[in-house]
């Protein structure tokens, strides 16, 4: 028998984000939390992600969270509870002459916030990473507390200790309809309706279903991220810094990962996504053959890397690359945290804490007003200096 569940916060989505949420809301004194997941927890983007955690960004708001959020993941245990397998390897970024200005600008917002960012000069970085030919790279950044994270551990991590704070989590469980009741919002599911006077909407790129239901449009696009791991015949090191190579025309990463991997992403726009209930895991082999070309130029060893595994994901990208996040315009106790553009893993623990702190009335420890989704209207948006991708 469907029963009618109250609530005085409903979270929609069981990622990183809607995870992150609750244990804030709930740590900070919230009572009487549910969230309400269609699937697994960490089953969408977040099952996904590369999960590296690096502050390099040309707005400064990111690399505040960004920073901030790695003093979380540097004592994540102590601070929240649990093991998100955090390995600091920090980050070389690798740049051309052209974009010197704004790598140093940068590298001092860092060291402003505390990510301890320096330039290298080749033989240096080379100490750091063996396999690394630096012969047409102009500019070399090393921030020394960046690494990467285990993306479920981190999500269940923060689920675990939510529902020992006292949040209900409902997983099989799909939102089909949101009603406006008053002020309370009745929320649909194959569980029965739920009712609350506060919803937070933390569904991903799925967000735009639940726009549907409240008649309201979020300002983000969909893409297909593609990502690979590749192997040679020596183990590819653990605690080798993960690298960003700006010299590439799709601003490709990499970092290790288990087994002795190495795993490539890319900083683009990536495939548009008309409909993500059709986003299939396949990775053309032209995708595959061009990324191993590039490894093999950044890395010679990698002239016969042998392909290991291939994924994809998708992203959620506003029109200027950067979240959208706070109170949803002209709807009472309704808020929204989306468009994370590939790079909402390692900002997760301070939006959590920050949009925890804003439904609850108090001042953001960390501001988060400049990701308001108002701001595409007055024109206040957040244009990172390396134009799109996830540099931003
Ligand atoms: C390939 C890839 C690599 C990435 N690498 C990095 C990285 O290295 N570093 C970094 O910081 N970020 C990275 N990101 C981005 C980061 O992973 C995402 O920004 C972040 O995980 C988004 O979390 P989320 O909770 O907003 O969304 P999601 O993890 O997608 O969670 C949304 C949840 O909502 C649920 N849901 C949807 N609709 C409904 C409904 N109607 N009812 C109930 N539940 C619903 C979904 O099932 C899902 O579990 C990467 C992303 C991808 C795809």
């Amino acid at each position: 028998m469907k029963k009618n569940n109250t609530a005085d916060f409903i979270i929609i989505g069981g990622g990183i984000i809607g995870c992150s949420l609750a244990y804030n809301l709930a740590n900070q004194g919230a009572k009487n939390i549910v969230v309400l997941e269609k699937g697994e927890l960490c089953s969408g983007g977040t099952a996904k992600s590369c999960a590296i955690t690096r502050s390099h960004y040309s707005i400064e708001a990111n690399v505040n969270h960004a920073v901030e959020s790695v003093k979380i993941f540097e004592n994540f245990d102590e601070i929240v509870g649990g093991d998100p397998r955090f390995i600091c390897t920090g980050q070389l970024v690798l740049g051309p002459e052209k974009h010197r200005p704004v790598m140093e600008r940068v590298f001092s917002t860092q060291n402003k916030y505390g990510s301890e960012t320096q330039t290298l000069t080749p033989a240096e970085a080379a100490k750091l990473h063996p396999l690394i030919q630096f012969e047409d790279v102009d500019v070399i950044g090393f921030e020394s507390r960046s690494g990467y994270c285990d993306p479920y551990l981190t999500t269940t991590a923060y689920a675990q200790r939510a529902k020992d704070l006292g949040v209900i989590f409902y997983t099989g469980t799909p939102v089909t309809g949101i009603r406006r009741n008053g002020k309370n919002k009745t929320i649909e599911t194959n569980q029965g309706d739920f009712e609350s006077p506060s919803l937070i909407l933390a569904a991903g790129p799925w967000t735009h279903n639940l726009g549907k239901m409240i008649g309201v449009k979020f300002p983000y696009e969909i893409s297909k991220h593609k990502v690979l791991t590749l192997k040679i015949d020596i183990p590819y090191e653990k605690d080798w810094p993960i690298v960003k190579d700006l010299l590439t025309p799709e601003k490709i990463y990499f970092r290790p990962d288990s087994g002795g991997v190495v795993l490539v992403g890319t900083g683009d726009h990536g495939d548009p996504v008309n409909d993500i209930e059709k986003l299939t895991d396949d990775v053309e082999m032209e995708h595959i053959e061009r990324m191993g070309k590039r490894m093999a130029h950044r890395m010679p060893a990698f002239a016969d890397a042998k392909l290991v595994r291939s994924w994809t994901g998708p992203y959620d990208i506003p029109p200027d690359w950067n979240p959208v996040i706070g109170p949803v315009p002209e709807l009472e106790g309704v808020h929204v945290a989306v468009g994370f553009s590939g790079h909402g893993f390692k900002l997760a623990p301070t939006i959590g804490e920050s949009l925890a702190q804003q439904i609850l009335g108090t001042n953001p420890r960390v501001p988060i007003d400049m990701y308001d989704m108002t701001r595409f209207e007055t024109g206040k948006t957040l244009n990172g200096a390396y134009g799109i991708g996830t540099f931003a």
